[in-house]
This record gives structure tokens, C-alpha cells and sequence, in this order.
């Protein structure tokens, strides 16, 4: 699968990568560290990273602007994306091919080669990997961007998928040039209204019975704290690890709709995703209500998988 994903690469006259709406700094240190990494091994091939971009992870780097006929002529890689309705650039589908990198479990299998898995906690990990085992080209901007993707999708090295592998390919990126401490510097890096959300947050959760610990930011509070929809999103695990409350969220009111960021650290959770039509990983998930009515049921549905997990654990 890889030799005849590295065949298609060399042969492609250019190349898009596209990612996920709202990036994450996997799905952008993805864009980012591929695009590097096909630039510095298959000379002169144009390749162009497109989505959207993040303002709280700016300091990655620019996306790419391309046009149609751009996109109609390349070959598409996505990367980091589970489900086509999340790709960041819609015309994704309209290249002369199209193949997918991914680690989420319930990928959806798209593209003429569709390489997933989801057994890593960063995408960026299969890229580093890839890269290692056929000896691409890794400069150390690209080491830095796939550093940035592992750290930031492993909550720096803590959740499920850290493997004795995560620690080879790091060690490796390290020797490649990417600085550990200068990155977890920056991607620690909050801002003062940014901290005062997380604040608001602490202050304003709700707890069900059983140990759902929730929190609603609505567009009206973002205004207040003056931070933008990113920064109020990070505040999402300012209700991580509590005892007793083994799943949390952050709901965030978005356009017309609310985006639910779900979490765990024990009871499944993608499951629940998917019932509101979202999706995701065991332990991080998320999905969409369109109103805040369906807060009250959404709560309850959570409290439910909380009592059969606790019920199975007792
Ligand atoms: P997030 O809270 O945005 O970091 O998302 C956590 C995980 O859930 C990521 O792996 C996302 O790909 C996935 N996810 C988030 N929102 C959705 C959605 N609406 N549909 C499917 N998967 C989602």
C-alpha cells in the first residue's frame, strides 16, 4: 500500500494535501510536515497544503490558496480526516486522484488507496513513520510540524496510542532538528482572555448524577471574554480528570449550531458521538446539537454511558 502510495506521489504532476474543518495541530502539522517532506524528496514537484486555517496555531505556518484547475490537476491527499462531511476544502474530490492518511477509528474508506491506522494517537506519527521506513527527506521544519501533531493529538505523550514506537519516531524528528522545548513552549502559550475563559469554565460547569461534568460557552460569552471560537474550544479539558466524572464537554455555540467536544477517560464515548451524527476516537469524540434544548437529553445520554460504565466497573 505505501509502495504504490509513494508511486503515485512521484508520478503526480502536483499534489493538495487537505485536512479537517476547525485544524487541530495534528491535522495541520499533517498538512504541513507532508508537504515538506514531498518537496525536499521529489524535487521540484509542486505541492500545496489548502483548508483552513487556525489563528491559534499561526505560528505553523500559511496554508496555500490554489485554484480549480489547480485541484482538478493534482493528486489529493487527506490527511487526519475521519469523514468527508469535515473535509476542509470541498473539492476534494475532484483531482485526478485521491488518497487518504488517517488514524481515526470508523474511518471512512475514500480514494483509490486508503491507509488508516488507529492504533496511533496522532496521524502524524503515521507520516513520520512512513517517512522513516522509506527513507524520505525530513528537514527539521517538517520534523517540527509532525512533533507538533504528536504532541498535540497525544496530549503530550499521555493518551491511549503512546506506544514505544511514539518515543522511536520522536526520537528521531529530535534528531532531525525539531526542538522539543521550543514547541511545548509555544503550543502551552495561552493568552490572557484565553486563561480567563478557562476561568468562566471552571466556574460555570454543570455536573450530572452519575459524573457528566459539562460546560455551554455561547457566542454571546465568547464576546464577553473577548476570545475568539478557537480559543474558548482549548478550554475544553479545563474539565479533565476530576474523580468521579469520567466524561466531559465543552459545548460551543457555533454559527447556527452548537459543536459538542467530548472526552474521556474510561466509558466509551464515539458511540454517543455517533448517535448525534458525529463521530471520532474512544476517548475523543465529537458531534453537533442545533439547539440548546438538546443539551438536557444530550446530558442525560452521557450520564447513561457514566452509570453503565461505573455499573460494569463496580
Ligand atoms: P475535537 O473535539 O474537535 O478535537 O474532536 C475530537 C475528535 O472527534 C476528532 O478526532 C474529530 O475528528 C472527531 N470529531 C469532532 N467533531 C466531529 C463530528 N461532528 N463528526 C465526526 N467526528 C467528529
Amino acid at each position: 500500500m505505501i509502495e504504490k502510495m509513494l508511486e503515485k506521489i512521484k508520478q503526480a504532476k502536483s499534489i493538495v494535501i487537505i485536512g479537517h474543518v476547525t485544524p487541530d495541530g495534528d491535522c495541520l502539522g499533517c498538512q504541513f510536515g507532508l508537504k515538506e517532506i514531498i518537496k525536499d524528496t521529489f524535487n521540484k514537484k509542486e505541492v500545496y497544503a489548502i483548508g483552513e486555517e487556525s489563528q491559534t496555531l499561526a505560528y505553523m505556518g500559511k496554508l496555500d490558496t490554489v485554484s480549480d484547475k489547480v485541484v482538478k490537476e493534482s493528486l489529493v491527499i487527506l490527511v487526519d480526516l475521519a469523514n468527508m462531511e469535515r473535509a476542509a476544502d470541498k473539492r476534494y474530490n475532484t483531482g485526478v486522484d485521491l488518497i487518504k492518511i488517517d488514524h481515526h477509528f470508523n474511518s471512512e474508506e475514500v480514494g483509490s488507496l486508503c491507509y488508516v491506522d488507529c492504533n496511533v494517537s496522532a496521524c502524524a506519527e503515521i507520516i513520520a513513520r512512513i517517512a522513516i521506513e522509506n527513507d524520505l527527506v525530513v528537514s527539521a521544519d517538517a520534523a517540527t510540524s509532525l512533533l507538533t501533531g504528536i504532541i498535540t493529538d497525544s496530549g503530550g505523550f499521555r493518551y491511549t496510542g503512546v506506544s514505544n514506537e511514539t518515543f522511536k519516531i520522536t526520537a528521531f524528528l529530535l534528531e532531525r532538528g525539531a526542538d522539543i522545548v521550543e514547541l511545548n513552549k509555544k503550543i502551552a502559550m495561552v493568552s490572557y482572555n484565553e486563561l480567563k475563559i478557562k476561568g468562566y469554565v471552571i466556574e460555570n460547569m454543570k455536573v450530572t448524577d452519575t459524573g457528566f461534568a459539562y460546560c455551554v460557552i455561547t457566542k454571546k460569552t465568547m464576546e464577553e471574554y473577548h476570545v475568539i471560537y478557537e480559543e474558548a474550544s482549548n478550554a475544553v479539558n479545563s474539565l479533565a480528570n476530576i474523580y468521579g466524572y469520567p466524561v466531559w464537554a465543552l459545548i460551543l455555540e457555533k454559527g447556527s449550531e452548537y459543536r459538542i467536544r467530548l472526552r474521556s477517560n474510561g466509558p466509551r464515548i464515539d458511540l454517543l458521538a455517533n448517535k448525534y451524527g458525529g463521530g471520532g476516537h474512544k476517548l475523543a469524540s465529537g458531534c453537533r446539537i442545533y439547539n440548546l434544548k438538546e443539551v438536557y437529553q444530550f446530558s442525560a445520554d452521557a450520564d447513561e454511558v457514566v452509570r453503565e460504565y461505573k455499573r460494569k466497573e463496580a
